[in-house]
């Protein structure tokens, strides 16, 4: 590749998964690197181990002005935009980049970027799943998979013909775009999240579609068009956008009678036969077909998928049946569009666990969803009371401090058809490593009932 880094001077800032990984990205192509971390953590001291054994160095639990002695930052996505430090670098001319487009740098490989609020892990191993056993070979990178700078590092030492990476970009990602430039990109929908982050939906919205800015008419951009603010944008996109969607007529895919149509109107698949629940599950399939279409993948492994996907662990992930009540994992719902979505997914009366760390959401905006099915809330965690406060008037809710309070009490309500839903609408730092953590522990409370 044509990036020349060699005897450069590169700060990597962040020394977790995916800053270790630029980190020695940068050092394997003969950059002068330093790394530093504000944060002394378990994961920080093995990192700072790793990288010091190799001679590259480092710093944890502080940032010395020896970060600004630079020609060029590789920044994590951990750290926000508008940090003391970011704006120093930029005062003093350093150039910045985000580490997937450092990574992408160094490749000339294909990318599939795949973006928006809720669904892009179910998304992107929805698309290996159709890829893999395609003449293509799909890599998994980013933030579901392994960091993008490590599988670039890896690659090059030994190139695999038909490599196409499926990249996962989270919005933390692009902060810092100017290079990158995906062959085709995905965005499945914007709703309000980390807007404790992203100063507001403006610069949020800016900041996702900042994506294709680099893209040319021999790329694709692809994108949910049944979403209000997806849809404003692109109508006036200078590239030619696929749109998708639930409604409608689309260029490669329609739905009528519970049958999908490809675009010569014939019969593609019947709607019955996805495994995977809910609409917006659909919706992501159609999403990742189109993408398998325009890379002329096999029609039988574009439906096979379909038929045979499940999911993958926390996203409305079937736990037991037991005294013929129904429990759900939904633990990666952090938000409440993810809620939404997997309210809509069920017919049967529901029990919704709901708690956690609120993320800055207005609780009440699920009044209009519960309506239906929803029998009782049981809320845990920090904002339990807050939750609380926002719907007991609407619905029955019981307040509880702990998850496994709040699964016993949901136990003991549910009656037999009852769905039990750990769909929590907040992050899951109040009690819980990640979301990972509480999921797991939500499935040992349920397995010990
Ligand atoms: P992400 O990687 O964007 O966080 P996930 O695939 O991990 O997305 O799913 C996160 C949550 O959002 C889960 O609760 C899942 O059921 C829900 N979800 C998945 N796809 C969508 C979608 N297209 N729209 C709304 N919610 C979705």
């Amino acid at each position: 590749m044509s990036f020349n880094i060699a005897n450069k001077r590169i700060t990597v800032i962040g020394l977790q998964k995916s800053g270790l990984a630029a980190a020695q990205l940068a050092a394997m192509n003969g950059a002068n690197v330093f790394v530093s971390d504000l944060i002394e953590n378990e994961i920080t001291k093995k990192n700072y181990q790793e990288l010091t054994k190799n001679n590259i160095n480092c710093e944890i639990g502080k940032h010395t002005d020896q970060i600004f002695k630079s020609d060029l930052w590789v920044v994590s996505p951990g750290v926000p935009k508008n940090v003391k430090i970011i704006k120093k670098a930029q005062s003093l001319n350093i150039q910045i980049m985000g580490e997937i487009e450092f990574a992408s740098m160094f490749t000339s490989l294909p990318i599939i970027a795949v973006t928006g609020s809720n669904g892009k892990s179910t998304t992107v191993n929805i698309l290996y799943n159709m890829l893999k056993n395609s003449n293509h070979e799909p890599i998994l990178v980013g933030n579901i998979g392994i960091p993008f700078s490590s599988a670039v590092n890896e690659l090059n030492q030994k190139l695999i013909k038909g490599t196409i990476f499926i990249l996962e970009v989270s919005s933390f990602q692009l902060e810092f775009i100017d290079q990158f430039h995906p062959y085709i990109s995905l965005f499945l929908n914007i709703s309000p999240d980390h807007l404790d982050r992203h100063k507001n939906m403006t610069e949020y919205i800016r900041t996702k579609l900042s994506m294709v800015k680099n893209m040319t008419n021999d790329d694709f951009v692809i994108f949910n068009e049944d979403d209000k603010t997806l849809s404003t944008h692109f109508k006036n996109f200078i590239f030619q956008a696929i749109p998708y969607g639930l409604k409608g007529n689309n260029k490669f895919f329609s739905i009528k009678n519970s049958i999908l149509y490809d675009k010569n109107n014939e019969p593609f698949f019947e709607i019955r036969k996805i495994r995977l629940k809910g609409q917006h599950n659909l919706s992501n399939l159609i999403a990742s077909a189109i993408i398998a279409k325009i890379l002329n993948i096999d029609e039988s492994l574009i439906k096979n998928t379909m038929k045979n996907f499940e999911g993958i662990n926390h996203r409305l992930e079937f736990v037991r049946k037991f005294s013929d009540v129904i429990y759900i994992n939904d633990s990666k719902a952090t938000n409440l569009s993810s809620v939404i979505a997997a309210l809509n997914s069920f017919e049967s009366p529901i029990i919704l666990l709901l708690g956690g760390k609120n993320k800055d959401s207005n609780f009440r905006q699920l009044l209009p969803h519960t309506k239906r099915h929803v029998k009782h809330i049981v809320s845990f965690g920090e904002a339990g009371g807050e939750i609380a406060t926002a719907l007991g008037d609407a619905v029955r809710l019981k307040k509880t401090s702990s998850l496994s309070q709040a699964v016993a009490s949901a136990h003991k309500v549910a009656s037999p058809g009852d769905i039990v839903l750990m769909s929590p609408g907040c992050a899951s730092f109040d009690q819980f490593k990640n979301f990972e953590h509480r999921g797991t522990k939500f499935k040992e409370l349920v397995n010990r009932l």
